[in-house]
C-alpha cells in the first residue's frame, strides 16, 4: 500500500512515505510539495489535510516523489525513498497484493 494525495493544482499524485495504516494515524494537516515541473506550485509548500489522503496498492506505477510525514509537519524527502519502497513492494509475491488490497480499502474507508 502506498499513500497518496492530488495535488490542489496539477492534479498529480504525491505520493507520501509514510507507515500509516489509518487516515488517523496522519497528523490532520502538513505540508507536501508537488514534484512535478511545470505545476505552478512546484516546489512550494502547499496544506494538505488527512481527508486529502488516498491509498493505492503497490502494483505497478512509477512513482515520482515522496514526502515523509513529520509530527510538526512535513520533511522533503525527495524520490529516493519512494524508489526504495516501490523495489521493496515489487519483490513481494502475490500473496501480499490480496492483503495489499484490503489494507487499501480499510484506509480509504478510515477516518
Ligand atoms: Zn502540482
Amino acid at each position: 500500500m502506498r499513500l497518496y494525495v492530488q495535488c490542489q493544482y496539477c492534479r498529480n499524485k504525491i505520493y507520501i512515505n509514510s507507515p500509516a495504516q489509518l487516515r488517523g494515524e496522519l497528523p490532520f494537516q502538513f505540508v507536501l510539495r508537488c514534484q512535478q515541473i511545470g505545476c505552478s506550485v512546484y516546489g512550494r509548500d502547499a496544506f494538505y489535510t488527512r481527508n486529502e489522503v488516498f491509498a493505492e496498492t503497490n502494483v505497478g506505477g512509477a512513482v515520482s516523489g515522496a514526502i515523509v510525514l513529520g509530527a510538526l509537519g512535513a520533511l522533503v524527502a525527495g524520490p529516493i525513498g519512494a524508489v526504495i519502497g516501490g523495489l521493496i513492494g515489487s519483490k513481494a509475491g502475490s500473496n501480499t497484493d490480496e492483503l495489499d488490497r484490503k489494507a487499501v480499502e480499510r484506509f480509504n474507508s478510515s477516518w
